[in-house]
């Protein structure tokens, strides 16, 4: 029995992706045997499958950094047939088969039991980038960043991480600028819940270490200049997530916010978070996105779609979420 999956390899400097049939003999070790439903493409998969970082460490490989389906088989504890499955980061696209396959077999500890409300298209629509999101929430909510206590800016956002935020802070009562480079986009970013939408381009040139004070919070997924503004332009105690590098990996920032202003910057990965986030995160997507608004950022594509899909992404071209039907 075949099953289609995409496949890179590397030659010299140059990857290369290709759709191939694959058996069950090609998968890697794992205590759980998923069929796939979806997959996505996130920035980091863009970065995988042109090579333009070495996300991908061992060759040839299924690219796919997250992936939903039902398991076919467990020796899993916590997973039987049947049940509704969801994967994000862990090794996935960088030493184990990922999720742009019509099979995985992978670690059940990598696995969340996907919520009665959450479709696997749903899940895939949220993904990653989804998960990233709210993970950037609750760190403002850890930090004490309620409603009432003023603006949250969220960069970047026509992306994935973006658009998700924005629909997920606006759902849950707070007033959202949107910060983006496609102000055609206006209409859009409002309809995800956006109160407000500025020019990218009044943050990503450098700027005063400290500046009039603008927002609460904030959630980037830029980094570089903007989120050296961002932070000078945060309230007193406010609170700025990071989770992304769009703009680049540099923060050319100053300590005066953090030393006159009380700043925290809270970091955020989605890759090896600990099962116990994963699975708060999960139920409070399950209960606080609004899944017409994420219908609204989804675009389905096929697995041959996903090379093209991949560079477009790293051009700052993909709007939304754009999820992956693997069959
Ligand atoms: P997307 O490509 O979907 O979104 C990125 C957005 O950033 C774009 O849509 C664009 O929004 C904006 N942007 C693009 N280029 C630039 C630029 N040069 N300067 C300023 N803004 C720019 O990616 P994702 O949402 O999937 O991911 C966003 C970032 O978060 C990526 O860097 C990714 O690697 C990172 N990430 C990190 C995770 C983690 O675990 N830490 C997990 C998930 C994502 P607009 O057109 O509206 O300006």
């Amino acid at each position: 029995m075949t099953f289609k999956a995409l496949l890179t390899s590397k030659d010299g400097d140059t990857l290369s992706t290709k759709l191939v049939d694959l058996t069950e003999s090609d998968l890697m070790d794992g205590d759980v045997t998923v069929a796939v439903d979806y997959s996505t493409v996130n920035y980091k998969d863009g970065m995988a499958v042109t090579g333009r970082l070495p996300v991908i460490q061992t060759f040839p490989l299924v690219p796919g950094i997250d992936l939903a389906g039902t398991v076919e088989v467990s020796s899993h504890p916590d997973f039987k047939v049947g049940d509704r499955v969801v994967a994000n980061g862990w090794g996935l696209s960088q030493t184990h088969h990922g999720g742009y396959a019509q099979k995985a077999r992978l670690s059940g500890d990598w696995l969340v039991k996907l919520s009665e409300s959450l479709s696997t298209k749903d899940a895939m629509a949220i993904g990653t980038a989804g998960y990233t999101a709210m993970l950037s929430v609750l760190a403002l909510e850890h930090g004490g960043i309620t409603p009432d206590k003023g603006d949250i800016l969220v960069t970047g956002a026509n992306g994935g991480v973006g658009s998700v935020a924005i629909a997920l802070l606006s759902g849950l009562g707070y007033r959202v600028i949107a910060s983006t480079g496609r102000l055609e986009e206006t209409a859009y970013l409002r309809e995800l819940g956006a109160a407000e939408v500025i020019d990218r381009n009044t943050l990503s040139e450098p700027g005063a270490p400290v500046a009039a004070e603008r927002w609460a919070g904030a959630i980037d997924s830029v980094g570089s200049h903007t989120l050296a503004n961002v932070l000078a332009q945060t309230k007193y105690r406010g609170v700025v997530t990071s989770c992304g590098l769009a703009q680049g990996r540099d923060l050319p920032a100053t300590v005066l916010p953090f030393i006159l202003r009380n700043i925290t910057l809270a970091g955020i990965d989605s890759v090896n978070a600990p099962q116990t986030v994963r699975l708060e995160a999960w139920s409070r997507l399950a209960r606080d996105l609004d899944l017409a608004k994420l219908a609204r950022t989804t675009t389905v594509i096929g697995l041959a779609q996903v090379p093209g899909v991949a560079e477009s992404i790293l051009g700052g071209h993909v709007q939304g979420r754009t999820v992956v039907d693997v069959n």
